[in-house]
């Protein structure tokens, strides 16, 4: 897999300096021999890892720009288990569940059904986020190389996505696998952003649901309404007219008190549906509470704005050591401009058709005037400031009545940064209804009894609320549909309908 690295010394060699005058040769990441690929037409590329509804209609939408896409099936615990077995030990959660993913699927496709490891080496190339750093996420890449050695899979491609520096095509690949068109970007932003939109609202009508299941059903059929239209090429805008009469039939009743619940956190812990964070969404909801969820463009303008802030700074420091304006960052900043408008933009348009009012796309430079004065700006990883300033957010608007930071055991920007400066928040907001929590794969039941301890409190919470409220004689039916979303500083639905109607 690589070249030996002679800066790496056995612990018996610790008092040994000869090597200060060695040559330095870095460990490479390389394939053991040189594979041979089968051409572009014929690659088929896997990927998943957003949320659910997300994944499919991000397969509908690259398959109808000619690319054979393929998302892989949500990660369990059994991926976790293969992504144990195969990778190395000390990763966090999040690698071992989306590698032992892979792998499951690779070892699926090899031992059930035939294919050989060959044929899949040449034939498949994985999608994947990466970074580089400053915690683990910066060896992901590596990670993935390593397990797909030990599981027979050496060679296997990956193309990667980094925010900082763009595509990586690895695995000694040098033609571009994927034409990154512009209106790639847009099919990529437009499938994320519907699938967001019709997941908040779907996280607001649940609880609410007078049939249940009835509104997972309004959300199956909007799924297949809009992969449809990615396939066929209708208009989206239209599908999303099509998508709010399928909701609006929806029955809900939105005068019961439910404590509102903000899940946010490291990343991919938060925002994964399933076994990767013991389905925390729907546990919250089975105990009867409304969930507030991280959209995935949250992430997404946390990278631009990362992005502008890493510019904006290099260009002070140039302008004061130069005394000149330098403006070869230009084109730069035209085009985190043009990626900040483009979500925007989608993400209006479409969330006014099917009637989502009262959800803004997040603004990062609003949330780092509240996280600044706690958390150091030029110090990203993970989520950088903003798990502080949804916290912050979350008690200046009164938002929820539960601030649940989820993340992987021993994350090192979220446990170890975020949380530290959480406890001085918390001490200065003693309102605050804060819970840090961890998810390892293992021990579901503690992770339960934590979240189900913090939520009693934000019940009780909830329950005062309603009661500081008049029920009157006649309500009017508007109040129970999706659609109506009083904007006021009250974090129950319930109580907020109400408080709208005196
Ligand atoms: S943010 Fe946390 S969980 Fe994510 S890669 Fe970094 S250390 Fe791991």
């Amino acid at each position: 897999m690589s070249a030996t690295c002679n800066n790496i010394r056995p612990q018996e060699n610790n008092a040994n300096l000869n090597y200060i005058n060695q040559e330095i040769s870095h460990w490479r990441d390389v394939p053991a021999k040189k594979y041979t690929y089968v051409p572009k037409s014929e690659t088929v590329f896997l990927g998943g890892g957003l949320s659910l509804l997300q994944d499919q209609l991000l397969m509908a939408g690259t398959q109808a720009l000619g690319i054979h896409y393929i998302s892989l099936p949500n990660p369990d615990f059994d991926s976790f288990r293969t992504g144990k077995a195969f990778g190395n030990k000390g990763q966090c959660n999040p690698t071992y569940f989306t590698v032992g993913n892979l792998l499951k699927y690779l070892i699926k496709l090899r031992d059930e059904e035939g294919v050989s490891s060959e044929e899949i080496v040449s034939k498949y190339v994985f999608v994947t986020a990466s970074g580089c750093g400053p915690c683990r996420f910066g060896m992901y890449s590596t990670e993935y190389k390593k397990a797909l050695r030990d599981a027979g899979f050496d060679g296997l491609r990956l193309t990667s996505f980094e925010h900082n520096k763009g595509i990586d095509q690895a695995g000694g690949e040098t033609d571009t696998l994927i034409d990154y068109t512009p209106k790639f970007f847009i099919t990529l932003i437009k499938a994320v952003v519907i699938g967001d939109i019709i997941n908040i609202l779907g996280y607001k009508m649940r609880p609410y649901e007078v049939l249940k299941g009835s509104v997972d059903s309004a959300m199956a059929e909007c799924q297949r309404l809009v992969s449809q239209a990615f396939v066929e090429k209708k208009s989206l805008l239209k599908t999303m007219w099509q998508c709010r009469k399928v909701l609006e039939k929806v029955e809900l009743d939105r005068l019961q008190p439910k404590p509102k619940v903000m899940v946010m956190g490291e990343f991919w812990a938060a925002m994964t549906e399933g076994d990767g964070n013991y389905n925390l969404h729907r546990f919250l909801e089975s105990e009867g509470a409304e969930c507030i969820p991280q959209p995935i463009i949250s992430r997404f303008m946390l990278s631009i704005w990362e992005a502008e802030y890493l510019h904006d700074t290099k260009t002070e420091l140039q302008t004061e050591s130069t005394k000149r304006i330098d403006f070869s960052g230009a084109k730069t900043k035209i085009l985190i401009t043009l990626a900040r408008t483009a979500i925007r933009v989608h993400f209006n348009l479409y969330a006014r058709i099917i009637g989502l009012k009262d959800f803004e796309v997040p603004d990062i430079h609003k949330l780092s005037t509240y996280s600044r004065e706690y958390y150091t700006l030029e110090c990203d990883g993970g989520e950088g400031h903003l798990e502080v300033a949804h916290l912050l957010e979350s008690l200046h608007h009164k938002l929820s009545h539960l601030v649940i930071s989820v993340k992987p055991f021993g994350c090192m920007p979220s446990s170890s940064v975020s949380d530290g400066i959480q406890s001085l928040i918390t001490n200065r907001y003693p309102e605050a209804n804060f819970l840090a929590i961890e998810t390892s794969g293992e021990g579901a039941a503690n992770f339960y009894s934590r979240v189900q301890m913090a939520l009693f409190k934000a019940k009780q919470a909830t329950k005062e609320e309603f009661e500081s409220f008049k029920i009157p004689a006649k309500i009017p039916t508007k109040v129970h549909s999706y659609r109506y979303q009083p904007k006021l500083k009250i974090a129950g639905t319930a109580a907020k309908n109400l408080a709208s109607l005196s």
